[in-house]
């Protein structure tokens, strides 16, 4: 049960209270920050600074493993994530003989110091689906509406992708002029793409978070490094780097890290947010902050936990659960890996081809 400060310690006192520092926190704290909002920001994990602490340049011999995954460090001793399929403080069950690996980040800026930076916008058609196919349900808003969103992330991101000429029905890119130009494709993608051709297929670099040109403090890619243990120069985006310093900046964000939500508070109907009550990872204390308006951004099944958590008589299966739907049908990152040895390269001097790491997708059009 969710209970006003049972806490005994000192209550912070916010405007708005964003609860999780990623891709939706961070775009959210930037854009009330921006905007003349006083934020506080309550990140579960420790403060992250992308310009000196990422192992850009590191060889894999410096790393223990060579560098290998293990299990505090998934993909790897140089990968910048702080967390991975296992976090030991936030277990989760499976049922008996399935399988589900819950990735996760704690520290500021979530999973996109590691995210694959592929951009890709939803189509005219994927708002569409019941009346295209007859199943699902149609969004109530459609591409049009939503375009000129995309838009604006997209230039405050930084997104490289395709000319506007080559898109195709139902897999639009950013706009010439918000787009960054992408680089030549590398031997193993023009190998790719010609193979594509001969089956008839179409490819064209696919819309990627990476600049080209420089962009404020930010630097374009020079094509060298391995994007997955994140970019100091800020190529590469993450949301410490796009978001919260620019925020930071403005003088209307105060972070809290270490701070992990458990419960969100509720006046006496039950229905009207007041504040959060969350544990000191530092201290490991209970603390709570008072705010006017509070905003779960902690990952799309983290933030449905909080809300279960945050039962009350008035509420008790959880907050914003009437319908009973909460938690159920959500989506988080799912993956699946498929490797191949292409013959054609083994045995071929060391080069250096441009291109962005190795994980320039392209997509492929008919
Ligand atoms: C390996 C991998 C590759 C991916 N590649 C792509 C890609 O190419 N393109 C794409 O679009 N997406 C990709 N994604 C998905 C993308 O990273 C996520 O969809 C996105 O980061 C979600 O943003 P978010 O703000 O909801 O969550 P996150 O970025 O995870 O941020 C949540 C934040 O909340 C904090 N938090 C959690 N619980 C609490 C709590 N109780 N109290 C306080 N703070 C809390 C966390 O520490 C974290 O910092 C990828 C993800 C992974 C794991
Ligand atoms: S390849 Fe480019 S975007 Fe990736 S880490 Fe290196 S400089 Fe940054």
């Amino acid at each position: 049960m969710a209970m006003a400060n049972e806490t005994e310690q000192p209550v912070t006192q916010a405007v708005v209270l964003i609860v999780g520092s990623g891709a939706g926190g961070g775009m959210m704290a930037y854009q009330l920050a921006t905007s003349g909002v006083k934020v506080t920001l309550l990140e579960s994990g420790r403060m992250y600074d992308s310009a000196v602490e990422t192992a850009m340049f590191s060889p894999v011999s410096d790393a223990p493993l060579r560098d290998m995954g293990t299990p505090d460090k998934p993909a790897g001793f140089f990968d910048a994530t702080i967390g991975g399929g296992s976090l030991e403080e936030e277990p989760f069950t499976t049922d008996e003989g399935t399988e589900f690996r819950w990735w996760r980040a704690r520290m500021m800026g979530g999973r996109t110091h590691h995210w694959g930076r592929q951009t890709p916008r939803y189509g005219p058609d994927d708002f569409k689906v019941f009346s295209n196919t007859g199943r699902e349900v149609d969004w109530p808003v459609s591409y049009e509406d939503v375009a000129p969103y995309y838009d604006r992330v997209e230039e405050i991101v930084g997104v490289l992708g395709p000319d506007e000429k080559e898109a195709v029905h139902n897999s639009p890119v950013p706009p010439n002029h918000i787009r960054h130009e992408p680089p030549a494709p590398r031997a193993s993608e023009m190998l790719f793409a010609k193979a594509c051709e001969k089956i008839g297929l179409k490819t064209h670099a696919h819309p990627t978070a990476i600049l080209t040109r420089d962009k404020g403090d930010r630097s374009a890619c020079f094509y060298a490094t391995n994007c997955i243990r994140g970019c100091s120069i800020g190529a590469a985006f993450d949301s410490v780097t796009g978001f919260i310093q620019p925020a930071l900046k403005t003088g209307n964000l105060t972070i809290i890290s270490h701070a992990h939500v458990l419960q969100v508070l509720t006046d006496a109907s039950g229905k009207k947010a007041t504040g959060v009550l969350y544990v000191d990872r530092e201290t490991e204390t209970r603390r709570e902050v008072q705010a006017k308006v509070v905003v779960l951004a902690a990952g799309s099944m983290q933030s449905c936990r909080i809300m279960l958590n945050s039962a009350t008589d008035k509420a008790p299966e959880g907050l914003g659960n009437s319908s009973g739907m909460l938690g159920k049908y959500v989506s988080d990152t799912l993956f699946t890996n498929i490797s191949v040895q292409l013959p054609t390269f083994v045995g071929l001097p060391p080069h250096n081809e441009d291109g962005i790491s190795n994980r320039t997708f392209m997509r492929l059009v008919n």
